[in-house]
This record gives C-alpha cells, structure tokens and sequence, in this order.
C-alpha cells in the first residue's frame, strides 16, 4: 500500500535569559552540578515563583515573529508527574491559554515553497538533568540530579501535523531556529540541548485525510538524527501496516548507534497529566500597545532578509535564501559587501570555498579563521585585476593559514597577476614553438585546442597570467 507520511513537531527552545523563569538562579551552562538552585527552583514548601518578565517578552516576540495571535490574557498551569529531576512533581506550563496560538512560518523544500501552521506556543520551565554513572539510567549503579537546570525557561513551539517527509520537518526545524536566532531570544545551540525536537510520526494511506496512529520520539537535538529518525520511523510503520498490524500510540526513543527507534513506554494523554491551574503565579496580562511595541522592536526577519537580498542585489532566490538562512551567515555576507565589492561575487565566495572549509573543520560561521573583512579586501583584488579568480583560491588557502590581509600574502608569495604583455608574450611565442600540434589542429579549424595552449602557458606562469590576455595574445598569433 502508498501511505503518505504525516508529522507535527514539538520543538523546545531555551531562552538567553540571564536568569530562570521564577526565580533569580543564573541559567548559565556548564557550572558545577547544583551551584544554580534556590529554594524557589528546588521546589521547597513556603516560597513562592515569580514570573521573569524577558520570559513573557521573549516567548511574545517569538510568537510575533511567527505570525502568531498574542493572547492578551494568558496564565501559567501545572501539568502534574513524577521523575526525579522534577522537585516538585509538576511543571509549571501553560495549557489552555497559551501566550500564542495560531502562527505559520514558510518552508522551501525542492524549489517549493509551503505553509507549515503552528498550533500554538506556550512558556513552560524545563527540568533537571541526571547524570548518570554509567551510560544510560539501566547500566549505572548512581545517578545524580543536577538542578542547574530546572527552572531554565523553554518556549514550546507545536506544529500542526503539516509536513510529510524528512525533509519538510528539517526545513521547518531550520526556519524555527533561524527565526529564533534572528530575533535572538535562544542561542538555538543544539548540541547544548537548547533547541530540540519532539516529532509525531503517523502514516495513513495516500488520498486519506484521517490521521492515523502516531508514535512520538522524544529530545531529538540534531538535523540529522531528526531526518534519520523521521525516515526509520515511516518506514517502521509502513511494515508494521503491510503485516496487517496496526500502529501502537507510543513514546519511542531514538538510537542512533543502531540508527533505530524503540519502544520506551505507551504515550500518556493530556488527562493524565491533571492539569490544574497555578495558583500561586497571576495571569499574564498584555497590552494591545505593549504587543504593537514588541512587534516594532522586531528585527528584520529571514523571510524578509531574503527578498531584499534578490532585489537589492539581485542574487537568485536560491542563492539569497542561502545567506539568510543564519542570520550570522547575513551578517557575515553584509560585512564582506562593506567593503565595497560585488554581491555576487562575494555570496559565492561564502557559498563556495568559506562554507567547505567551514564545514570540513566543523566551524561555524562565527568561528571563521578568515573574518568578513580580509574575504572582502581578498575579492577586491580580483576586482581591480591584482590577482586572478583562479589565484584568489590560493590566497584563499593561506588566509585560512594566517591572519595576513591579502594584500601581503598575494605579495608575500608573489601571486601578483602578470599582466603585462612584454612578459606573457615571451611565453606565448616558446608554447607556440613547443606544441606544433595543438597549433596544427586549431589551424585545421579545431578551435578547441587552444583550450591546450593556454593550459600551458597558465602552468608556465604559475597560474598569474591574466588568462583574458593570453587568451587575446594567442589568438592574435595563431590567427596572423
Ligand atoms: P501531546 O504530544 O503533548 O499530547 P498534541 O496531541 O497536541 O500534544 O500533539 C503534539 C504534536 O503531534 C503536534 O505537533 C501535532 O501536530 C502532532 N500530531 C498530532 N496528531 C498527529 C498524528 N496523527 N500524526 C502526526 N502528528 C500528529
Ligand atoms: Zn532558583
Ligand atoms: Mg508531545
């Protein structure tokens, strides 16, 4: 049978606050276990949270910045269970009156772009972290409860069940997390779990519009774990369904040593939880004004970024989507262009031979060993015919090297472009001399081969000539 895949995401982001979301705890990461708890966090009787106001600030921006309806009247609820990294044995969430409801962000996947609706997003605390002796809570004789954590302040972003392959819900997690980081309320640092994903998977027969049964994996904080787990799951359950099974509703976690997922224990539904309203927090109340000021204060968003990037400088869409995607990458790409060198030139060179190498040593942008400045002066003196597009590459290499402008590398190594033609013609005349045959041939009319000459004469120069000239001279030679 074709089954079409069905997906929503629950994505957790945490918010760059400076400290938690009821108390004054600092939400640094990485200090000493349990240095950043105060009663408050650690849930002891007799104290009372309160609620921190860039928390509210944040998750309405966000909710602005996804073309969400803010709820002027919103309020905080206890969703109630047992773990131990939960001192109180509820989180303080908000379930029936989230601060934002009904948003949509735009995705382009193959060249198409589609509207992914958001549900809603609501502000919850997240919880500690046990750290385990061993490896997993199964294989360790210790664990400890670190509540560093608890009391961080997460947003909740939930989509509606919109996309339909891995591909779409990467997408969508991509524009989330830019989104998040151009209007900077996360530092979106997936590895830190500051960003991460709980995805429903569901199948159901293509032309159906039921929804069938959906798993759920829970906690999943890279790209590729989030498209690799997508992919296992549709096809786990397109077996399951062949055999004439059917689909348990279930919380699975996702391994990826084995590249699979497992059952870890049947889905909980909402009733489960008893959520009860918090009364110990007041509802959150918010202007018509304060919202049209937090709206003001927006950035200028990716979306946005992208079309003024086709129209100012007339990159393609492809192209400009591309640079926007970060909103360090447009940074980075405003900075190469302050330097006054075309814009094309200066996406490709970020697209091209900075994102290789970025990639190849698993840097970010940010961390770049050739800042925005040193490629843009780099571009420039192809421009201005100092050096050729092909010598740029090399001078390229050794700026990643060193922290020399180019200017004194292209000297340094003496990869100035020859262009003088006293000097090329020398050596135009010995490569005529020394290859009768290719000249032979292009003067049989095969006009390709010249392609063998200039070849020659790039090598014989080390790549400095200035090809159109030699590409002027040798034809003027050839054709006389
Ligand atoms: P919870 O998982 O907390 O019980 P919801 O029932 O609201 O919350 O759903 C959470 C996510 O699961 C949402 O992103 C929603 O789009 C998605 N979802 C719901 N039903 C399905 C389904 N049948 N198939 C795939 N995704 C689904
Ligand atoms: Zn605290
Ligand atoms: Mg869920």
């Amino acid at each position: 049978m074709e089954y079409e895949a069905v997906i929503g995401l629950e994505i957790h982001s945490e918010l760059k606050t400076a400290t938690k979301i009821f108390c004054g705890c600092a939400t640094t990461f990485g200090a000493e276990q349990n240095t950043h708890t105060c009663p408050v966090c650690l849930g002891l009787p007799g104290v009372l949270p309160k609620v921190n106001k860039r928390v509210v600030e944040f998750a309405i921006k966000a909710g602005l910045a996804t073309n969400c309806t803010i709820n002027q009247y919103s309020k905080f609820d206890r969703k109630n269970y047992y773990y131990p990294d939960l001192p109180k044995n509820w989180q303080t969430s908000q379930y029936d009156l989230p601060i934002a409801e009904h948003g949509w962000v735009d995705i382009d996947v193959d060249g198409q772009r589609k509207r992914i609706r958001l549900t809603r997003i609501h502000m919850e605390e997240d919880a500690g972290k046990l750290v385990h002796s061993g490896t997993t809570i199964k294989d360790s004789a210790t664990s400890n409860v670190d509540y560093n954590r608890t009391g961080v302040p997460l947003i909740e972003i939930v989509s509606e069940p919109d996309m339909h392959s891995a591909a779409e819900a990467r997408a969508y997690m991509e524009k989330i997390k830019s989104i998040l980081e151009y209007i900077d309320v996360s530092n979106c640092r997936m590895e830190e779990g500051n960003l991460r994903a709980d995805i429903n998977v569901s199948l159901r027969p293509v032309g159906s519009d039921k929804l069938g049964t959906r798993t759920e994996m829970k906690n999943i904080n890279s790209f590729k774990s989030l498209e690799d787990a997508i992919n296992y799951e549709i096809e786990r359950q397109a077996d399951v369904l062949d055999d004439g099974g059917k689909i348990i509703q279930e919380t699975r976690t996702w391994n990826p040593e084995k590249g699979i997922t497992q059952s870890m224990r049947s889905k909980e539904d909402a009733h489960d939880y008893r959520y009860m309203p918090e009364p110990d927090l007041p509802p959150i109340i918010t202007s018509a004004e304060e919202i049209e000021a937090f709206r003001k204060s927006l950035p200028e968003l990716p979306d946005a970024r992208r079309e003024r990037l086709t129209k100012e400088y007339g990159l393609s869409d492809y192209d400009a989507g591309i640079i926007t995607s970060s909103r360090a990458m447009a940074e980075y790409f405003d900075n190469v262009i302050a330097e006054g060198v075309d814009a094309k030139a200066a996406a490709n060179w970020i697209m091209s031979d900075l994102s290789k190498n970025l990639n190849a040593e698993n840097l970010t942008i940010e961390q770049s060993p050739v800042d925005a400045k040193r490629l843009g002066q780099m571009i420039k003196l192809i421009d201005n015919g100092t050096i050729s597009g092909k010598i740029a590459k090399t001078v390229f290499v050794e700026m990643w090297k060193s922290t020399d402008p180019p200017e004194k590398i292209v000297k340094d190594k003496g990869l100035v472009q020859i262009t003088d033609t006293s000097a090329i013609e020398g050596i135009v005349d010995d490569v005529i001399a020394n290859n009768p045959k290719a000249v032979e041939e292009y003067k049989a009319g095969k006009k390709k081969a010249i392609g063998a000459l200039v070849g020659q004469i790039m090598k014989a120069t080390k790549g400095k000539a200035n090809p159109q000239m030699v590409n002027q001279l040798l034809t003027k030679k050839l054709d006389s």
